[in-house]
């Protein structure tokens, strides 16, 4: 079951950071430098979208260059082939074609992300579900567009393989579903599993510094190219114009968006964002642009952003304040424009 694009729906940030070179420090007698370092990038399409790689270090060979750049690209590989429904012979495509009941055996990778996935959906009551697929299809946002409406008794008739419920994790490293037809869809959490995993591995291989992107989610290790915290912006939630809504400050963290403006249909003048919400069956409408989140771990903070978007704005406040999340809002103003809600552990990251 191929979703449109993949991946779709990442958002492209502006990094505030300079190229080129970067004096860290200089210490005793007039001019030796014991630190020059220099920001390298890496970059190239993943998921249906792009990655982009910050790496900050002194004097990089070309075989040290080519040792990241393959790296890279192995953890990005390993996550396709695992949770792609675009790529038909990977993991989880051959867990949605098998339509029974029985327990399917699965990589310890994807039973980290599905318990994750799950674990979420259960603290969200369902905002977030990886089931919507079939649901995601119907409303246009899969290989086949949207000519009309989807009925009632269609969406009725999907809503009985959706739920997030349907899918069970079991030991050792299987999961099973209830409903045969049910769809697991990892397009809202992979992405920022596929950013923790090329940020570990570059830690692994001993390249502390660096900031890690794809489609919008970020993680970041160490300092960036000026010996600081890194900086990264927050687009405003516009199509076509590129304006940053505020910059914030991360040394070892991550950061996701989750947003209505890249990735919708206009249908009879209302707007139809990819986001779905599983209580109703409906792409959400609410006046909430853009989620995004700060956390330790990437893939949290990725399905955390879609399924505050599920919430709409006082819901996901008042979530994100409960759980001490550090989250931030944007909401639609009836002028264009936006108003910030931002909870205090956000707050945090904005302070220089
Ligand atoms: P965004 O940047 O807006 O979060 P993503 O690509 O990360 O975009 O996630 C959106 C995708 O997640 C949709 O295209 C769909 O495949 C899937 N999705 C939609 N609604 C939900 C939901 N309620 N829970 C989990 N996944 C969802
Ligand atoms: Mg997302």
């Amino acid at each position: 079951m191929p979703r449109h694009g993949f991946f779709l729906g990442g958002h492209t940030l502006a990094l505030a950071t300079v190229n080129g070179f970067l004096i860290t420090a200089f210490v005793g007698c007039a001019s030796t430098p014991i630190s020059v370092e220099t920001e390298y990038l890496f970059q190239g399409p993943t998921m249906g979208t792009a990655y982009r790689v910050k790496v900050v270090s002194p004097h990089l060979s070309d075989a040290g260059k080519s040792r990241i750049d393959q790296a890279i690209r192995r953890e990005l590989d390993n996550v396709n082939a695992k949770m792609s429904t675009y790529q038909e012979d990977s993991e989880i495509s051959r867990f949605n074609r098998q339509r029974t009941t029985e327990p399917f055996q699965l990589s310890v990778d994807m039973i980290e992300v599905l318990s994750e996935a799950q674990r979420i959906s259960e603290a969200t009551e369902g905002a977030f579900d990886i089931t919507v697929g079939p649901l995601v299809d119907a409303w246009g946002f899969g290989p086949v567009k949207l000519d009309r409406m989807p009925s009632e008794s269609r969406l009725a008739k999907l809503r009985q393989s959706v739920g997030w419920e349907k899918i069970e994790i079991g030991a050792p490293a299987t999961a099973r579903k209830s409903h045969p037809a049910t769809q697991a869809d990892l397009s809202a959490i992979a992405k920022g599993y596929a950013v923790d995993r090329v940020s570990q591995t570059l830690a692994a291989i001993d390249y502390g510094n660096h900031m890690v992107e794809v489609g919008g989610e970020v993680r970041t290790a160490g300092h960036g190219p000026t010996g600081n915290a890194w900086r990264i912006a927050i687009e405003q939630p516009t199509l076509g114009r590129r304006a940053q809504q505020g910059i914030v400050r991360l040394n070892d963290g991550a950061m996701a968006t989750s947003g209505d403006y890249r990735n919708f249909i206009e249908k009879d003048g209302a707007r139809y964002s990819h986001t779905i919400d599983p209580r109703s069956a409906r792409p959400v409408t609410h006046r909430l642009a853009s989620v995004t989140v700060i956390h330790v771990s990437c893939m949290t903070a990725d399905a955390y952003a879609t399924a505050l978007m599920v919430m709409g704005e006082d819901e996901a406040f008042r979530f994100a304040a409960a759980q001490d999340l550090a989250v931030m809002l944007l909401v639609r103003g009836e002028e264009g424009g936006f108003t910030e809600r931002v909870t205090q552990a956000f707050e945090a990251f904005r302070r220089s």
